[in-house]
């Protein structure tokens, strides 16, 4: 059984005030006709001390962006560049969002509470700043599943109708508006690296760098890392882990983001910004979430190599503070770091104990081989072998030496399996939009959590959990 977010008090603690200046600009909510809450996530509002708020309350901080109290007198759009689909554009930062406040979690560690929806700013080229009902639903739906799978997610945290209409071209029009607030260790992106970078703001990406390190802390580098006292190189080492490891949730989790640019990839190593993603039908490599992708250069298949690729543009900008040989030895430790990962993860949703890389990743082989063969989805498949009793052919021989772990939980004896898949998003859509009749949402929601309990705790790499000392 996973534990549940332990309740704590409200604890604000608006570190970013010291970067604020040059990190991004303070803005102005949008005014909007409407504040209607269709989603509070009361589940994690508890450890960082917000479930007692009330209704009014909670539209007022979440709808109308009253400042909680002593935190953040004004929004924070954050300043960002980033490669989009590899073109490098400078043109982009929090253009419909912004950093809301901040607070300390029940473990310690310090959070952000961050917009989506929330109106324009300067950085909104030609946007409305504007979310749309759906997209905020979409984005409920994949962070509940993602969490539930043991991927390292933002939560969704609230999302309230706005009452505008809004013109989108992947939509029909006018659409249905929301404010969305997610909530996650840091918003700080490889993207705002790469500004400093560009703008040369040496001193800047020094003050990030130690203002990462000591609000989002990781592992030290190995014992033989050169460089491993530096701490551009320590920052290097600890993305390398956390988007090895993000690669291979995704892996496991059988989805596909659809929009990975170096502008969505949190240091935190934390999946977020969820537009276009899928999760898969069948197990297939080739397989792509966003319709604007036509190269499929975020295909199923190919997320680990382009979360590489981003690390890569991380040492990059880095290499304004520091040499290339220490962040070149982080980088490349990705390829042995997300195989490790793949296999932990692996055998944890398929509820057995790891018995080491090199058996787990025949394992983890043989298992999509007789996905790719039976045509049938991650969601079933690991459904079907929990614990690997169920298993026939090569897959029972490549499970034979492999112990059960505990699958007594009511879920693993049900019919089905939970999945994701676009059809049933989008019916669960049509419920809201057609009338109005939020009952397939919120029971989606109960069954996710329920498949995220019975899989319990999630399978964090060694010295992850690392806290914050609480003060
Ligand atoms: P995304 O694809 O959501 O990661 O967004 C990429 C960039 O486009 C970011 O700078 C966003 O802030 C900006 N953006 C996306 N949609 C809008 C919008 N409706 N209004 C203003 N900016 C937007
Ligand atoms: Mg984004």
């Amino acid at each position: 059984m996973r534990a549940e977010p332990q309740a704590a008090d409200y604890r604000p603690e608006t570190a970013i005030d010291a970067l604020a200046e040059w990190l991004g600009a303070r803005v102005a909510p949008a005014d909007f006709p409407k504040t209607q809450i269709r989603f509070r996530n009361d589940r994690w509002a508890k450890p960082v001390g917000l479930a007692h708020l009330s209704d009014e309350e909670w539209a007022a901080h979440f709808g109308r962006f009253e400042p909680l109290p002593d935190n953040l007198p004004e929004p924070l759009a954050l300043k960002y560049h980033g490669h989009q689909f590899r073109a490098y554009n400078p043109d982009i930062g929090d253009g419909r969002g912004f950093l809301a406040a901040q607070l300390r979690g029940s473990d310690g560690r310090l959070l952000d509470l961050g917009t989506k929806g929330s109106g324009q700013t300067p950085y909104s080229r030609n946007g409305d700043g504007r979310l749309t009902l759906k997209g905020a639903i979409r984005e409920i739906l994949a962070t509940e599943m993602l969490e539930a799978l043991g991927a390292n997610t933002s939560k969704t945290f609230s999302v309230i109708e706005t009452g505008e209409q809004l013109w989108r071209d992947d939509e029909p029009s006018p659409a249905r508006s929301a404010v969305m607030v997610r909530l996650s260790h840091s918003h700080i992106r490889i993207g705002t690296f790469q500004r400093l970078l560009a703008m040369e703001e040496t001193e800047h990406m020094e003050a990030l760098i130690t203002y990462c390190l000591t609000h989002f802390p990781g592992p030290q580098p190995p014992e033989d890392a050169p460089g491993r006292d530096e701490a551009a190189a320590i920052l290097m080492h600890q993305v390398v882990e956390r988007m090895a490891d993000l690669a291979a949730s995704y892996m496991v989790a059988g989805f596909v983001h659809g929009v990975l640019n170096t502008d969505n990839m949190n240091i935190t190593g934390e999946s977020f910004d969820y537009g276009p993603w899928r999760w898969l039908p069948k197990w297939d490599p080739s397989f792509t979430a966003a319709y604007f992708d036509h190269g499929g250069l975020y295909a199923f298949g190919r997320q680990p190599e382009a979360l590489h690729w981003n690390c890569g543009q991380l040492a990059v900008a880095l290499r304004l503070v520091t040499d290339a040989d220490p962040l070149i030895a982080a980088l490349n430790r990705y390829g042995e770091l997300y195989m490790a990962a793949v296999a932990r993860r692996w055998c944890w949703r398929l509820g057995v104990e790891p018995r080491g890389v090199e058996s787990d990743t025949q394992l983890v082989a043989a298992c999509e081989k007789a996905m790719r063969e039976g045509k049938i989805s991650p969601d079933a498949f690991f459904f079907a072998n929990r614990g690997g009793g169920n298993a026939v052919g090569d897959l029972a021989d490549a499970l034979k030496n492999y112990a059960p772990a505990d699958s007594s939980h009511a879920y693993w004896s049900g019919d089905a399996p939970q999945s994701m898949l676009i059809e049933e998003v989008e019916a669960i859509w049509a419920a809201i939009d057609e009338g109005d009749d939020w009952g397939p949402l919120h029971s989606k929601i109960e069954a996710l959590r329920e498949m995220g309990s019975a899989h319990g705790e999630r399978p964090e790499p060694t010295g992850h959990q690392t806290a914050n000392p609480i003060e």
